[in-house]
C-alpha cells in the first residue's frame, strides 16, 4: 500500500474517485467535489491560483484529528473523516 501524497487530492470523475495533483485539481476540476486521499473528508485547495508559485495546500473543510495528512491536528491514530465522501 502506498502512502497518500499530501500534494494530491481525489476528484470524482464520472462517478469514480481519482487522485489528481493539487495543481490539476484547481486548474481542471475547480468546481468538482474534492476529498482527502487519506481520510476521505471534503477538502478545498488553497494557495496561488496562477503564476509559478508552488504554494497550494489542501485544507479540510472540517477539522479532523484522525488524518495523517494533517500533522498539526493528527492525534496519532487514523480514523475516517466523520463527513467522509463516498
Ligand atoms: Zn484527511
Amino acid at each position: 500500500m502506498t502512502q497518500p501524497d499530501p500534494q494530491t487530492c481525489e476528484v470524482k470523475i464520472k462517478g469514480k474517485w481519482r487522485p489528481v495533483s493539487l495543481d490539476k485539481a484547481v486548474s481542471r476540476y475547480a468546481v468538482v467535489m474534492k476529498r482527502c486521499p487519506a481520510c476521505h473528508g471534503p477538502v478545498s485547495i488553497n494557495g496561488a491560483y496562477s503564476g509559478p508559485t508552488f504554494g497550494k495546500t489542501m485544507t479540510h473543510r472540517r477539522a479532523h484529528s484522525g488524518c495523517p495528512l494533517k500533522p498539526d491536528t493528527y492525534s496519532g491514530t487514523f480514523s475516517p473523516h466523520p463527513l467522509a465522501l463516498t
